[in-house]
């Protein structure tokens, strides 16, 4: 049980430090409304790369729950070929993320987007840009479909061989705190298939409520799952790690595999593949 716990039905005349206790409680869970922005609704999402239909890329590196919970594009040249290529959203939608967030995601965006389901209500989905090498988007701007929110990266200290990180969320807590939810379908949209589904939606003229602010800087609601293993990536057999910043190391962890994490390395892989492709066996 917490202290906070104890802290809150007691009457008694408290101390300085459980007012100190207090008033952390009360900062942490504020009983703040709901703020909103607006965003035209979505008639269709489209590649984030290659627009609109992804020509010219392909996913090196595909969705899998409770691992790598994204999508990783690269340009069909290999190695850092595809560096500077424009990252367009997928989607209208409204900016709400650009900031350099540094450890093993370097530049990202995140645009937040509303559309009509199926069943006739409407859905929100963040889809986040990562590795930028620039970002060309700033908080809170209204950007349409197709725009260049950035350009691929190598991400920091140029980690990986360009590439771009793309993830589609359903829960629009997340931002930058993946550790917080469930590493899931829950949480997450495949990206291709949330894409090859919704290419085209039927057009309304209309301009929609989406909420804001919702990413949680401190951790009030937290979800609380089971522990999370990482997969084994014995397939490739041992790999080595690079020398990088202490603090950069459990980003790579859940972001990458090990062997992307290093250039040398993934740049061999890339070069490898490329062979394979010209020379199909
Ligand atoms: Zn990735």
């Amino acid at each position: 049980m917490s202290r906070l716990s104890h802290a809150v039905p007691c009457l008694r005349p408290v101390a300085p430090l459980m007012w100190a206790l207090l008033l952390q409680a009360a900062m942490i869970c504020p009983v703040a409304a709901q703020s909103y922005s607006t965003t035209k609704l979505a008639d269709g999402f489209d590649f984030p790369v290659g627009k609109p239909d992804g020509a010219g890329y392909y996913i090196f590196r595909g969705f899998s729950p409770n691992g790598h919970l994204g999508e990783d594009w690269n340009g069909n040249g290999g190695g850092d070929s595809d560096e500077g290529d424009p990252v367009y959203s997928i989607a209208h939608g409204v900016v709400v993320l650009s900031e350099d967030v540094k450890k093993g995601w370097g530049n990202v965006v995140i645009v937040r987007h509303a559309y009509r389901e199926q069943n006739g209500q409407i859905a929100f989905v963040d889809s986040l840009y990562g590795h930028l090498k620039v970002r060309s988007v700033s908080l809170g701007q209204q950007v349409s479909r197709g725009q260049v929110v950035g350009t691929i990266g190598c991400g920091p200290y140029r980690m990986y061989a360009a590439h771009l990180h793309f993830e589609i969320r359903k829960d629009l807590r997340v931002g930058m705190r993946r550790d917080l939810y469930p590493r899931t379908y829950e949480t997450y949209h495949v990206p291709k298939h949330f894409m090859n589904l919704r290419r085209s939606l039927r057009f309304e003229d209309r301009t929609v409520r989406v909420p804001i602010n919702t990413f949680l800087k401190s951790n009030p609601n937290r979800v609380t799952t089971d522990a999370v293993e990482m997969p084994e990536f014995t397939a490739i057999g041992e790999t080595v790690r690079p020398k990088l910043p202490e603090e950069l190391g459990f980003v790579i962890e859940e972001e990458t595999q090990a062997e992307e994490a290093t250039p040398e390395k993934s740049k061999t892989l890339f070069e490898s593949f490329i062979k394979k492709l010209s020379n199909p066996q």
